[in-house]
This record gives C-alpha cells, sequence and structure tokens, in this order.
C-alpha cells in the first residue's frame, strides 16, 4: 500500500513526519512488516533522529551548513548545489521495521523529512509492505 503525504516546509530544518508514517502504518492494517518512508526531492530527504530536546533539530541545520558551506566555486546556476550536496548525504529514504503495528522506533527517535532549501510545499511517500 503506498500513501503520500505533502507539507509545506521552513527555509531549511526538520519536519516531524512520525505521526503521518504511524497514521499510514495504521490505515494499511499491517501488524508485521516493513515501511519505506521516501522523499522524492533533490533538495530534501528523509531521517530518523532525536525527538526529544528541540536543539537537537537547530543544531542538525547547523552542522550541515558548517559541513556543506555554499562554496563560490560551484557551477550549478540554481544556486543551491549545498542543498543538493546536504539532500544525498543524508539519503532519500529510511526503511522501517512495523512491529504490532506500529514503527519499530527507539525511545528517542523520530522520523524527519529534512528540507535544505524552503520554503516550499513539497511532499513524501510511505510504501507498507507486510501482511
Ligand atoms: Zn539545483
Amino acid at each position: 500500500m503506498l500513501f503520500e503525504f505533502t507539507l509545506s516546509t521552513p527555509d531549511e530544518g526538520l519536519v516531524d513526519v512520525t505521526n503521518e508514517v504511524r497514521a499510514a502504518i495504521r490505515e494499511s492494517g499491517v501488524n508485521e512488516g516493513i515501511c519505506v518512508v521516501f522523499c522524492p526531492h533533490t533538495t530534501a530527504a528523509i531521517t530518523i533522529n532525536e525527538n526529544a530536546d528541540p536543539d537537537v533539530k537547530t543544531d542538525f541545520v547547523e552542522g550541515m551548513n558548517n559541513s556543506f558551506p555554499d562554496l563560490t566555486i560551484f557551477k550549478h546556476a540554481e544556486g543551491n548545489s549545498d542543498a543538493h550536496i546536504k539532500s544525498s548525504s543524508v539519503g532519500a529514504s529510511e526503511t522501517v521495521i512495523i512491529r504490532g503495528g506500529k514503527p519499530l522506533l527507539g525511545t528517542w527517535q523520530g522520523i524527519y523529512f529534512c528540507e535544505f532549501d524552503g520554503p516550499r510545499n513539497r511532499k513524501f511517500f510511505v510504501k507498507i509492505i507486510g501482511g
């Protein structure tokens, strides 16, 4: 079963989509299986990270900007090569195990849509496989 979600993103940062993934799994009726969360954009990504301290989200953005700065040597005419590099570094998808009709996540884990070149209207997909 495939679910599509839309979201409006900030300039940059992490948007918690854990509840959307939980809802998709619930609606699928799958108890044991696999869930793929996929981002179809080249300047955004999907990751799993801490959902307790909100400073982790802002530190993530600062860390990405320091690790992948917007360099004057970049040639890409759109001017967002740093966002493309961040997207590939984090990755377009995450795979999550479904156990007991819920995503198997650690206590402090959440699933995040990462925006690196917003604000934009974005979408992501959740594919659920199992019985
Ligand atoms: Zn571009």
